[in-house]
């Protein structure tokens, strides 16, 4: 037997028994007449001893055994003399009387340790090395209990897991699609699924009413912390269903996984539409973990000849309580980061709000006293208090102004780990009009039902529609999305034509969703949760990541495998592609369909 128990499970109890142990040597260590490894596998660490003046050969043999060896190791369980109490295992020890080598290894790139002295791109050429560590394991372990515990709680709903393909045509989310040349079909391309968005809504048609799966999706977009080229999401689909029944149906699902992985009893999530969260948060993804919320001032600041406020859209600003001593440095600071091209901001004015109850401001020129006193009694502020304010375009402004609220978030330790606040933003604008396209684009996507009462705009303005569209936010974080669908081919047909689809480009993309909607096709809708993220965030992480097992880097690529690589000239001509063909880097844009959603 190579082994009748695991590193992870021997205590006192064991006392006295004969084991066999086997894993990898995570650390040895000789003290005079005794030799210690600390021998480790996927359930813990337990200390196995070797005695020269019992066995000295054998512990000679030991000594010789380096870094990340395999053995397995026969023994007596003994109580320790100087007990671990940081270790399951750590009162006992394996007085070892036998061990066999199963493998030897290599001395490894870096170390095996929680804290290692391993750097990412090393880490990751070596990830089967890498997942070895704790902190890894214990990643892997609880996107697997999220994963598990998804599973029960949607098949004790009647949810059924179906599976839908992956060599697909294009299904638009907003990102470029990943293709895949078909050898049978010589010049045609499968693309990977942006999300299983028209099959889900086909299984509706079919009469699966309610449909999840733990899925990959593919998008090519450039990468960011908590982006990866294949992903997964947790894709659910219901019929019979208002937008009620599926926030209800979710915030279920959400507080379930709260509870068994992080044992947290949740309350009943906050709603907040759109609008609100663009006004009082700048962002659609608004952390409420802390107040600081957006007040708008032009009615305060207008007409007093500062130009910056005059020619400005909006003015508005947030209080950063208790900051009103902040130094030069720190403001410089403040204005440093509004500034960034992320932000784009001119800069701040700020007011200080002095303990003596005088109000200070960089603008002390335009404003009088009581004219500053005013702004801050809009802002609800007290002596100690700073209000810093931006100005300019609305849209930016308000999202310049989400971002400093963050910054300052953190500033102030408002962001405090372990605290978790969800929220559904629902009533999204079924469109998003672009400036350089001059043309509207799907906010969610294109299958997302207006509300019924603002149909009649579709004629006279589109941008006014809101959607009967809604996010799950965790923190800060856009952990899931989804809508009311739309299953009338002629509402259908009417939301493409508003995109800029010709009657032929939806029928050639979409004519087989419009088709199944002529079938008895029931009221339905759905959402999706970015599963990475959410395992993330509930892991307490930075990045999506390290929560994946064989993660891609920033450039998409997978370094262990060396992937994206050439392949064979044989490959190409199977395919019928023509090498002159490929190296093309660009080709007539004509022959692209349009886009409906503004690529992300
Ligand atoms: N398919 C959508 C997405 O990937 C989610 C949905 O509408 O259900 O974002």
């Amino acid at each position: 037997m190579l082994r009748t128990h695991t590193c992870g499970e021997l205590n006192m109890t064991h006392a006295g028994q004969e084991v066999t142990l086997s894993g990898w040597l995570q650390r040895s260590r000789d003290m005079g007449g005794l030799t210690f490894i600390d021998l480790r596998d996927r359930y813990g660490i337990t200390q196995l001893v070797f005695n020269l003046e019992v066995n000295s050969s054998l512990c000679i043999e030991a000594r010789k055994l380096g870094r990340e060896y395999v053995i397995s190791a026969k023994g007596k369980v003994a109580e320790r003399s100087n007990k671990n109490p940081k270790l399951p295992t750590g009162d006992i020890e394996i007085m070892v009387e036998s061990f066999t080598v199963l493998n030897v290894s290599k001395t490894p790139p870096f170390t095996i340790e929680d804290n290692t002295d391993g750097g990412e791109e090393l880490r990751m050429k070596y990830r089967y090395l890498d997942l070895r560590r704790g902190v890894n394991k214990r990643n892997l372990e609880l996107r697997h209990k999220m994963a598990i515990a998804t599973r029960n709680y949607l098949s004790d709903q009647q949810f059924i897991e179906i599976e839908t393909p992956y060599l697909i045509k294009s299904t638009p989310e907003g990102a470029r699609d990943f293709v895949v040349p078909s050898r049978m079909n010589q010049g045609q391309f499968y693309a990977l699924p942006q999300s299983p968005q028209t099959f889900k809504q086909l299984l509706m048609v079919a009469g699966y009413d309610r449909y999840f799966q733990i899925v990959r999706c593919f998008r090519d977009e450039d990468l960011r912390a908590d982006r990866q080229p294949e992903f997964t999401q947790i894709d659910c689909e219901m019929s019979f269903v208002t937008q009620e029944d599926i926030l209800n149906t979710f915030e279920g699902l959400a507080k379930h996984l709260f509870k068994t992985v992080l044992n947290m009893e949740m309350s009943d999530f906050p709603r907040m539409p759109y609008d609100e969260a663009m006004r009082l948060y700048g962002s659609d993804k608004p952390d409420i973990r802390f107040g600081i919320t957006i007040t708008e001032i032009n009615e305060l600041v207008k007409g007093k000849s500062f130009k910056l406020f005059d020619d400005a859209e909006l003015i508005a600003g947030i209080n950063a309580e208790g900051c009103s001593e902040y130094s030069r440095k720190q403001l410089d600071e403040l204005t440093e980061f509004v500034k960034r091209p992320q932000i784009g901001a001119s800069g701040v004015v700020y007011i200080r709000y002095g303990l003596d109850g005088n109000p200070k401001s960089s603008v002390d020129k335009f404003y009088s006293p009581e004219d500053l006193l005013s702004i801050l009694t809009k802002f609800s502020a007290r002596p100690g208090d700073l209000i810093l304010i931006l100005a300019g375009k609305e849209e930016k402004t308000r999202t310049a102004l989400g971002t400093l609220r963050l910054e300052m978030g953190k500033r102030l330790g408002l962001l405090k780990p372990g605290d978790f606040k969800p929220l559904w933003v629902v009533d999204f604008p079924l469109l998003e009009w672009d400036e350089e396209t001059l043309r509207f684009y799907a906010k969610h996507h294109p299958f997302t039902s207006p509300k019924p009462e603002d149909i009649p705009l579709l004629e006279t303005d589109p941008g006014a529609i809101r959607a009967n569209a809604y996010d799950l936010v965790i923190n800060g974080v856009e952990i899931g999305g989804g809508s009311i669908r739309i299953h009338n081919k002629d509402l259908q047909k009417k939301m493409f034509s508003v995109l800029g689809f010709s009657d032929e480009d939806a029928a050639d993309q979409f004519g087989f969703l419009m088709n199944a909607f002529e079938y008895g096709a029931p009221p339905h809708g759905g959402i999706a949760f970015g599963f990475d993220r959410w395992t993330t965030i509930f892991g307490g992480g930075d990045s999506i990541r390290d929560y994946i097992a064989f993660p891609k880097n920033n450039s998409g690529r997978d370094v262990m495998i060396d992937s994206p690589s050439a392949i064979k000239e044989e490959q190409f001509r199977e395919l019928g592609i023509k090498l002159a063909a490929y190296q093309l880097t660009s080709l007539p844009t004509a022959t692209l369909p349009p886009t409906v959603n503004r690529p992300t």
